[in-house]
């Protein structure tokens, strides 16, 4: 499904990635871990194109496709959602009404006519039951309000709502309390399908104790330095991230 090959980006003159190379299946669960500072979140945001990001050398490929070359908003037509995308409040516009527009937005890249109110609201309604999304967050204006575990379980929702090919979680689940966090974990393991794919930025084991990943990966230095399966992410919750770093070093 995805593609990365000796991936290289920058951000404000500074090199963040270094040659980055990934592979991911459609049915995955990928875990990326690593210190701060290490390019998770800028890895993310070069898949979703944002435009900040200056790709100096690589390629990626999704569905066979030039990822690189599409705009933002292709790239979420061809199926990439990244959580966070939409963290924005915005007063005045509530949350359903926001995400018709980007639900159609999507339907029409992909040559399927809109759907109209009655369907949409059907369609909502079912998935806000499935994500346990609480049906007074529709109505509200997006994100106006919202606490931290309310915006987090819309973005699940808002996954659900695009069923996208890869979803992009990044930090999905930082300042979660254990309820919110389930229920993250739970509308993550619904979404899951033979047909799409996941990749779970976290900096905490906890979180794939619930969603289980197929591959953890150590992000560092702008490079997947070392890749394994969730054994590795309770390898690195008991002993930290300097044998990695010694590792690199000795290299
Ligand atoms: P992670 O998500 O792994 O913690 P990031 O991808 O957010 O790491 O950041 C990688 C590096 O890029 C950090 O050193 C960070 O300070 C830097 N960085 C991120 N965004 C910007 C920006 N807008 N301007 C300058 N440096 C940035
Ligand atoms: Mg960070
Ligand atoms: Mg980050």
């Amino acid at each position: 499904m995805l593609n990365i090959n000796n991936l290289q980006a920058k951000i404000a003159e500074k090199q963040i990635l270094k040659g980055l190379n990934l592979e991911i299946k459609a049915g995955e669960v990928h875990a990326i871990m690593g210190p701060n500072g290490s390019g998770k979140s800028t890895l993310a945001s070069v898949l979703a194109g944002r435009e900040e990001y200056e790709v100096t050398g690589g390629d990626v490929t999704f569905e066979g496709k030039d990822l690189l070359e599409l705009a933002p908003e292709e790239r979420a037509g061809e199926g990439i959602f990244l959580a966070f995308q939409y963290p924005i409040e915005i007063p005045g516009v509530s949350n359903a009404t926001f995400m018709k527009t980007a639900v159609n937005e999507i339907r029409k890249y992909k040559g399927k006519e809109e759907l109209d109110a009655v369907s949409f609201l059907k369609l909502m309604k079912s998935k806000a039951a499935e994500m346990e999304l609480d049906s007074s967050l529709l109505t509200r204006a997006l994100n106006e309000g919202f606490s931290g575990g309310e915006k987090k379980k819309n973005e699940i929702f808002q996954m659900a709502m695009l069923e996208p090919k890869l979803a992009i979680l990044d930090e999905t689940d930082s300042g979660l309390d254990i309820d919110a966090l389930k229920i993250v974990a739970n509308g993550v393991n619904r979404f899951k399908s033979k047909d799409n794919a996941v990749i779970v930025v976290t900096h905490y084991q906890r979180l794939l104790d619930y969603i289980v990943p197929d591959f953890v990966h150590v992000l560092y230095q702008g490079r997947i330095v070392k890749s394994g399966t969730k054994e590795l992410a309770l390898e690195l919750e008991a002993k930290g991230y300097d044998w990695i770093k010694e590792e690199v070093a000795a290299q």
